[in-house]
């Protein structure tokens, strides 16, 4: 066992380790975070460790010190990240200016969000000129959260959703922003566990909106209405979420949001809320259900808050009517199927203004560009981290799914074409292994036999159930090393990811793939009176994680037989397409990685439970990383870059930009440890720094 006390870890690299194994890496970060040293770096990757508690590494002027692209003597920090990858953008320190990405990476509490948070605090401080949007770039994520997070037993303020964020610039100066948002958990608007609460806006709304304006929106007592449990909070919290209420205000506000607007979406959410207490009993005479007499006045409240009629709304909730050869027919649902329709509407109308708030924002930030400047783009992913739940499901499929997709770019990225280029370029290597994810990406994602497909395909079978899914999956993955078949009498199935095995329960897989509204519905809020219903329900608005294109307020004549002929594409086939879009931009950028890592499960600021870290990092690849980082070469440039980017550092006239001059360039410095290949020179992440200080001395010089 490695003591902590012989460590020394001046730069604060890890790749600079003395010893290479597990207990090492663990003990070179315990010991930093033990001294509030929460950032570390691996080679030219930012290891950061929730401190859970604020530490004064923010402010204004740490960020001025993070402000130039020689940030590699200064400690790790995520402000380095953020100016590395801006610099790097406008194509300053050797590369060619390109996109980038950030990849934020991390399971749920490990600090991804706040880390998103400072990135973009940052670069908008790099950005020069173009304050106003700085500043609802900024406001975004206030909307973000209200609207999108929620509390959890992992994370007080946990995002349900992932999130690209896209910045454009022109020049050094920010132009726009888009966003993308991934699987909102929907099913949160109906349903907490124990523990957990609904989006955080709902609570914001009851302490925010004055006596007038609750009564304005039909809203009572929050006690009183079951999607939020019934559950409030104390005089503080409700002080809290009053002043979180008014920011959200401003946030919409400054971003853009029209008065109108910011009031009807508050009504929908009334509406979600009033719609949730509708209960169900069975008709006596005829096997049908109808709405419970106490909660009739449910009802009324939730169809004034749509902007409906009562008894269409009512209609909705306990049948489903069709159209056979002109003939209407009228089919009820039973108390169960009632429920549903009712859950189903709340989380569609729910994820619809979140979808709807995501469009307009890029409505609203999208860029004012100079046509003849080119577009740049650094773009930030802060996504759900692997998960393993005691119960699994469909969303957790999709969620473990959109991780294996990272885990494999990560690899790709670190280790593959790094070593493919050693060897194209005829340099001596000795191959690291490296567990290679593909053949569960194929189990998952392969046409026509992987999982997904297979489940779309039982999903448009009527008669096919979550067993015959499951006996389909059965068979056809049998023998393969990466799935299970269930051992227990639970109805489901196991995949070996890279990251350990996860035991999933297909109860409401098929159903949820389908993703179905009851029959009715868009037509009716097609034709509400409200005008932001009308707006949610006429384009194809987003459903879970697709992007939404842009919104008309026009209702489109004929529009509910035009929703109801198009098919709607399942839920996973959504999700597969919005991950593919995601990966193309991934694959085209120059990414830059940060780890984050959960010091201990309890959020409790100093202390490090090991066996809670050793996992993961272990999941995150860290091991393999500080091999290959200590070992490869991070920055490779042709010959031609390098020599007209350094030729300056030869003191002369016409320096061609060839073989020859690179070798006179770097024999004129005292650099070590790089390698001359066939078409490039190799260098490791340091060597960029060093170069940069014979320039910096050079022009000082001149
Ligand atoms: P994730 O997005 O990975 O689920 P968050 O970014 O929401 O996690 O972080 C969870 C909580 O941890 C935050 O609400 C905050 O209290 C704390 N936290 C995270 N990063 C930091 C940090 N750099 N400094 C202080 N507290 C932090
Ligand atoms: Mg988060």
């Amino acid at each position: 066992m490695v003591s902590v006390g012989e460590l020394r870890l001046p730069g604060g690299n890890l790749a600079e380790l003395p010893e290479l194994d597990e207990v090492a890496l663990l003990a070179g970060l315990q010991q930093r975070f033990l001294r509030q040293q929460i950032y570390t770096d691996i080679g030219d990757i930012l290891v950061a460790m929730n401190p859970f508690q604020p530490l004064s590494l923010y402010g204004r002027e740490v960020s001025e010190r993070y402000q130039n692209y020689g940030t590699g003597t200064l400690p790790p920090h995520i402000f380095a990240v953020a100016s590395r990858a801006y610099h790097a953008m406008l194509g300053r320190g050797g590369g060619s200016p390109r996109g980038q990405s950030i990849v934020i990476s991390g399971e749920s509490g490990a600090g991804k969000t706040e880390s998103t948070k400072l990135l973009l605090q940052h670069i908008m401080n790099l950005s020069k000129g173009n304050l106003q949007l700085e500043q609802q770039i900024l406001q975004v994520n206030l909307l973000l959260e209200a609207f999108g997070n929620a509390q959890t037993v992992m994370n007080d303020n946990s995002s349900r959703f992932g999130k690209y964020i896209e910045l454009h610039f022109q020049k050094n100066t920010v132009r726009g922003a888009k966003l993308s948002e991934y699987l909102l958990e929907k099913s949160r608007v109906v349903h907490q566990d124990t523990g957990e609460r609904n989006f955080h806006i709902f609570y914001y709304m009851f302490a925010g909106l004055s006596s007038e304006e609750k009564e304005m929106y039909g809203l009572l007592d929050p006690s009183l209405y079951r999607y939020i449990g019934g559950q409030f909070c104390t005089w503080d919290v409700a002080q809290r979420w009053k002043h979180k209420y008014q920011e959200v205000c401003n946030a919409l506000d400054r971003v853009g949001f029209q008065e109108q607007e910011q009031v009807d979406m508050q009504a929908i959410l009334a509406g979600v809320l009033s719609l949730g207490n509708v209960t169900f009993q069975p008709e006596e005479s005829n096997g049908s259900v109808k709405v419970s007499e106490a909660s009739r006045g449910w009802l009324k409240a939730a169809a004034g808050q749509f902007g409906v009629q009562e008894d269409e709304l009512l209609k909705c909730l306990i049948c489903t009517t069709s159209v056979t050869r002109g003939e209407q027919i009228q089919r009820f649902h039973t108390q169960h199927q009632a429920q549903d329709a009712r859950d189903s509407i709340a989380k569609e109308a729910y994820s619809r203004v979140f979808g709807w708030i995501i469009c307009k924002v890029n409505e609203l930030l999208a860029e004012n560009v100079d046509p003849e400047v080119e577009l740049r783009e650094i773009g930030i992913l802060d996504i759900f981290g692997f998960e393993n739940f005691a119960v699994n499901s469909f969303e957790q499929l999709c969620i473990n799914l959109a991780n294996e997709q990272l885990q494999h770019f990560f690899n790709h990225h670190i280790f593959q074409l790094e070593q493919a280029a050693y060897k194209e370029e005829e340099l001596p290597w000795e191959n690291i292994t490296f567990s290679n994810n593909e053949p569960i990406l194929n189990l998952l994602l392969a046409k026509p036999l992987g999982l997904l497909s297979l489940l779309d395909e039982q999903s448009a079978f009527p008669r096919a159930t979550d067993k015959t899914f499951v006996d389909k999956l059965n068979s056809s993955f049998k023998g393969n090393v990466h799935f299970q078949p269930s051992q227990g009498r639970v109805l489901g199935f196991s995949i070996i990811h890279y990251a350990g095995k996860v035991q999933y329960t297909a109860g409401g897989f098929l159903e949820k793939n389908r993703d179905t509204l009851p029959a009715n519905i868009r037509g009716l809020f097609i034709n509400s009176v409200t005008p932001l219903v009308t707006v949610l329900f006429t384009a194809t608005v987003s459903r879970t994680g697709t992007l939404m294109p842009h919104v008309k307020a026009k209702v489109i004549p004929g529009a509910d037989e035009k929703f109801n002929s198009t098919r709607k594409q399942s839920a996973g086939a959504q999700f597969r397409h919005s991950l593919m879009v995601l990966m193309e931009r991934l694959y085209s950028a120059n990414p830059h990685f940060v780890r984050c890592i959960k010091p201990n499960s309890r959020k409790e600021p100093g202390v490090v439970d090991s066996q809670v870290v050793l996992l993961q990092l272990r999941y995150n690849g860290l091991l393999e990383t500080i091999h290959i980082r200590r070992r490869g070469f991070s920055w490779r440039p042709s010959f031609e870059e390098f020599a007209e980017r350094y030729r300056i550092l030869l003191v002369k006239p016409d320096v061609s930009l060839t073989k020859e001059s690179c070798l006179e360039i770097l024999q004129s410095t005292e650099l070590a440890h790089w390698m001359c290949g066939k078409s490039r020179l190799f260098f490791k992440y340091w060597h960029q720094e060093q170069l940069a200080k014979y320039v910096e001395r050079l022009e000082r010089a001149a």
